[in-house]
């Protein structure tokens, strides 16, 4: 990976590509690579759908190699939908193809003029750029479909459906998994808008010819691969509970511990919470000739995905995320899987962010468009983003432009960004990340539900404000270095509670680029990612009062517990002080 891709969709005449040295931004990859490119070259009070805006696709600095779980791929920009800077990742094949490909970084600059729509094909002879005008209106399914029969079996896509084309601020980018589905998204932020914006549809990688990339000490490399494999599948949450039933598996455990965000985050319990939990859905996925397991990408070991079938045994969707059945479930108050599969297939194939939309929903629930617990019109709200209507527009813009449309107080957003699965009131240290990350409310910052909840990297009273914030620093942290190489970051699990699978991570990095690596230097990099966020999002013009949940969460409590969040405001400035 020693070159960058720049592809200029403003060019005059028509996009233009210019291939780099990877030059200042060597040994980056990930979420690294996106936010040093976002943060240099990106103005900071740009427009996020204008030609000022870029958006990086970095795979990770592992991805294209022989390590196990590698492949998550970043894509970087100024988010529309917080207005501040934006990583969001996702599996599939592309970042192993991508990296394989050679490629540290594809940077889309620019924007054209006029309404042609552009496809970008990459494979080892070149880039080609071109105006693909038949693929207007596609959604992402039949868009892929077209595609794989001019690119083949071979290639992996990134692509956008109708929502991305409408640049509505939850747009995702759709890539594709190991089938060719395109049911892995970069779905946080509005990416999907930001392609859309710069008239990309598709990309199509294909590393026909190309080898996986070879490590500098390839026995080392063998070695710590094989102690981190070993790890992963001792540690209980990624060798059993995840393998067995998926994501899901966190429905009745959060359920249970009263943080699970039912209504709108009016309770913390659902009572159709075990009509909906990861062990049933493994079980009608199996029953049904689906699967309980499976892999986003090869390489992957802990397989924590799987394939939903109707009940005549057809295709519906991937396994639905534990996020995406809450977000579509107990947080609307739905308790029906195949209306929450077909909800999650919809937001694959409109190409929209799972959790955005579901909490937009609720949120239009809560204004009254319809009750909650009624499926059937939440398919209707949904099916409504694909028609563009104006209706769908608003909720396909995501949770907070729903509330400020229709007029509803208690909208779980912050920075814009709606809040996951976890009620910041009876998971304090989660409520820490979501007010202070860079990204708007984001679980996957700083998994405090971890210590929290499930006592894997630790052990913190989640009712009580004492020790979350240094608990969230920690993790937000290690997180971003655990971006940056392209890893899962379900493997956070064993690497916090076994110190033998962190340094055999630690070994395979050191192995493939010859250059021992330490844990401080994990911390290093880390801490150097977030102070480049934390300063874009200042000259973006973010202030303390935008690492605040909203006031609801301070005032209202929530049962069973009763409690409200107590973490003070001056110790959440004190997340980056460090
Ligand atoms: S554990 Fe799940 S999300 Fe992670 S790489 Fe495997 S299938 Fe994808």
């Amino acid at each position: 990976m020693d070159k960058i891709l720049r592809v200029d969709m403003g060019a005059e005449g028509g996009p233009k590509t210019r291939i780099e040295p990877v030059g200042e931004f060597a040994g980056l990859g990930g979420r690294a690579m996106t936010t040093a490119i976002v943060s240099r070259e990106v103005h900071p009070l740009c427009h996020p759908l204008g030609a000022e805006n870029k958006l990086v696709i970095a795979p990770g600095s592992l991805s294209g190699t022989a390590a196990s779980m590698s492949g998550r791929i970043s894509v970087g920009c100024k988010s529309p939908l917080t207005g501040g800077i934006k990583e969001s990742n996702a599996g599939g094949q592309a970042a192993q193809v991508l990296a394989r490909l050679g490629y540290a970084a594809i940077v889309l600059e620019g924007k054209p003029e006029g309404d042609d729509l552009y496809k970008i094909f990459i494979n080892k002879d070149g880039v080609q750029v071109s105006v693909d005008n038949s693929l207007k209106n596609l959604n992402n399914y039949p868009l892929v479909e077209k595609l794989q029969g001019q690119y083949g079996e071979r290639a992996a896509f990134m692509t956008i459906g109708i929502a991305g084309e409408m640049k509505l601020l939850a747009a995702s980018i759709a890539c594709t998994d190991p089938e060719k589905r395109p049911t892995r998204h970069c779905g946080r932020g509005g990416t999907g808008a930001v392609m859309g914006a710069k008239r990309v549809k598709a990309i199509i990688l294909d590393d026909a010819g190309l080898k996986m990339r070879p490590p500098k000490d390839p026995e080392k490399f063998r070695d710590a691969n094989r102690r981190f494999v070993e790890g992963l599948r001792k540690h209980p949450i990624t060798g059993e509970g995840l393998p067995a039933y998926g994501t899901n598996v966190l429905t009745n455990v959060l359920n249970e511990a009263g943080a699970y965000p039912t209504n709108n985050f009016r309770t913390g319990r659902f009572g159709g919470a075990a009509r909906i939990a990861g062990e049933v859905q493994a079980e009608l996925e199996v029953k049904r000739g689906g699967s309980a397991t499976h892999g986003c990408h090869r390489g992957c070991v802990i397989q924590c995905s799987g394939i939903y079938h109707d009940k005549d045994g057809n295709y519906v969707t991937k396994q639905p995320e534990y996020e995406t059945v809450w977000a579509h479930g107990g947080n609307c108050g739905i308790d029906d899987l195949d209306v929450i599969a077909r909800l999650d297939y919809l937001d694959d194939n409109f190409g929209v962010d799972t959790m955005d939309t579901g909490a937009a929903v609720g949120v239009a629930m809560e204004a009254g468009l319809i009750p909650f617990g009624d499926g059937p019109g939440a398919i209707r709200l949904v099916e409504e983003i694909g028609k563009g209507t104006p209706l769908g527009r608003i909720l396909g813009c995501g949770a907070a432009v729903t509330g400020k449309v229709f007029g509803v107080e208690r909208v779980p957003v912050c920075k814009g960004q709606a809040m996951a699965a976890y009620d910041p009131r009876s998971v304090m240290g989660i409520g820490v990340t979501y007010a202070t990350s860079t990204q708007g409310a984001d679980h996957t910052a700083g998994y405090s539900v971890g210590p929290n909840i499930l006592k894997s990297g630790g052990n913190l009273d989640p009712l009580n404000p004492e020790g979350q914030v240094e608990m969230s620093r920690n993790l937000q942290i290690a997180t971003a270095a655990v971006d940056s190489t392209g890893m899962c970051l379900f493997i956070a699990f064993p690497l916090l509670d076994q110190p033998d699978t962190f340094q055999a991570l630690l070994d395979m990095i050191g192995a493939f680029h010859g250059v021992p690596v330490t844990g401080d230097d994990v911390t290093a990099l880390g801490k150097s990612i977030l102070k480049m966020e934390r300063d874009f999002n200042t000259r973006a013009g973010f202030s303390k009062a935008d690492d605040r949940l909203p006031r609801f969460f301070l005032q209202e409590p929530i049962p069973p517990h009763n409690v409200t969040f107590t973490v003070k405001d001056e110790d959440l400035d004190n997340v980056f002080n460090w």
